[in-house]
């Protein structure tokens, strides 16, 4: 291995020109799946070294602390609270609706972290969520058959052949909606937005609903305890800030390659497009493509489990993401579906405790429980997702592991994309507000009454 040159301390070197670094270009010689069919391919290289010469988006000593923060989630004295749109657009990076995104979440963690005195690490499915596999490469409606819509960084949603072609340009506006979007959440998580002293405000609609009643009754309590500590004379640096992480899924190779950097403190290879990136139950192969590259980067890793996974898939995963076995490195979030979290699951807690290795065990309820409407409606059932963290929390308890958190598609705005909740989303009031480009996510009110649900079964561990 070529020596890397000795930047100064913090900066963070382009690793497009450190082919140096062992392998971490040998993903090109295995099979990838979900990648776009780029019409041009020397525009799309073009794209790609105009990102590589870009500011990467986070800093690896972030990544870094991050490890930690979900090392100690692994470990049962933390939980992790991930949560965001299906596929974030270009068009909803706007101020409000990325500051009500950031406000659900921290309401949510509010709840998790009051109703289960455990640290809650936040971290949204936000700044560089643009990237989706599909179950298939193409769509045909009304007899005309176009590329599938693969996420705002590769082609538009609208069904028209200009639309839909694959459009390198898109790339570059992905890094940038990106910044934009880590930007204005540093300044919300910094500048005295998510200051605990708020915890009122950030509460919407109206106090009948049984969800929004339960959260204005906790925050009286945290205000007062504040009040209390105030007046006992502590001092309280902690509450103005928080720690918010980012994360997507690590699929797009002609963003993530372009965004992994050489990090000068020790030479290894970041991707600096956000902290955490997973790898997708689709593209999961142990001898793909994702699964090469992403064990050759520093981040700690996500991997997405579902129904089919056996207990040997995993240990291999482990063996090939987390040879070291270190505190934080990987993460299994499962998407078993309600139906089958109680039969799926346990296998592999079993397998796990005779193994040498302590991932962090996450329960996404959303992906495992998708249903379409006679209407045409992608939804999801409330119950069912509130049913699969319940036999998630279960399985845990069960094997005597930690169930460590939680990955939740979610929008603070008032959205009908899933079924029933407090408010009685039925199949007839989904038309009234359904949004998402991609899967349903669980509207604001939805999110807190889980957040409760989840708080109940944390303290009852
Ligand atoms: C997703 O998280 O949006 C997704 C596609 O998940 P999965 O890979 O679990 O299907
Ligand atoms: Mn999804």
């Amino acid at each position: 291995m070529v020596p890397i040159a000795e930047p100064s301390a913090g900066v963070v070197t382009d690793a497009s020109t450190t082919d140096v670094i062992d392998g971490l270009d040998y993903w090109r010689t295995l099979p990838i799946k979900q990648q776009p069919a780029w019409p041009d391919p020397s525009a799309v290289q073009a794209a790609s070294a105009e990102i590589a010469a870009l500011p990467p988006l986070v800093f690896a000593g972030e990544v870094d602390t991050l490890r930690e923060r979900l090392a100690a989630a692994a470990r049962g004295d933390a939980f992790l609270l991930q949560g965001g749109d299906c596929a974030e657009t270009f068009a909803g990076a706007t101020a409000d609706q990325i500051r009500d995104r950031v406000k659900t979440i921290l309401q949510m963690a509010v709840v998790l972290t009051y109703g289960a005195s455990v640290p809650v690490i936040k971290m949204g499915r936000m700044a560089g969520q643009f990237a989706k596999p599909r179950s298939s490469d193409s769509e045909t409606r009304d007899g005309v058959t176009l590329p599938a819509y693969r996420g705002d960084i590769v082609n538009g949603y609208d069904f028209t052949p200009e639309s839909r072609r694959a459009d390198p340009a898109r790339l570059v506006k992905g890094y940038h909606t990106s910044a934009s979007t880590i930007n204005l959440i540093r300044a919300f998580t910094q500048g005295g937005f998510a200051d605990l002293r708020q915890v009122h405000s950030w509460n919407r609609g109206f106090a009948s609903n049984p969800a929004n009643a339960a959260y204005e009754h906790l925050a009286k309590e945290i205000d007062k305890a504040i009040r209390f500590m105030e007046a006992a004379g502590a001092d309280f640096d902690e509450l103005k800030r928080v720690e918010f992480y980012t994360s997507h899924e690590g699929l797009l190779m002609d963003y993530e390659r372009p965004m992994t950097r050489i990090d000068s403190r020790t030479g290894d290879p970041y991707v600096l497009s956000s902290h955490f990136v997973w790898i997708g139950e689709r593209t999961r192969d142990l001898d793909g493509a994702h699964v090469d590259f992403l064990s050759r980067v520093r981040n700690p890793i996500g991997v997405k489990l579902g129904p089919s996974t056996t207990p040997d898939d995993m240990l291999r995963l482990i063996d090939v993401l987390d040879p070291d076995r270190e505190p934080g490195r990987l993460t299994f979030i499962t998407r078993m579906g309600a139906g089958k979290i109680r039969e799926s699951l346990p296998p592999l807690l079993e397998a796990i405790k005779g193994a040498d290795a302590t991932p962090l065990w996450v329960s996404d309820p959303m992906h495992g429980n998708g249903l379409t409407t006679p209407t045409g409606y992608k939804t999801r059932r409330f119950e069912e997702i509130m049913d699969e963290v319940k036999g998630f929390f279960e399985a845990h308890r069960a094997a005597g592991t930690h169930p460590g958190g939680i990955h939740i598609e979610l929008t603070g705005d008032d959205v009908t994309e899933c079924l029933g909740g407090s408010e009685h989303i039925d199949e007839a009031t989904l038309a009234t507000r359904y949004e998402s480009l991609c899967d349903p996510r669980l509207n604001h009110m939805q999110s807190l009454e889980l957040a409760f649900l989840v708080a109940e079964e944390l303290a009852a561990n």
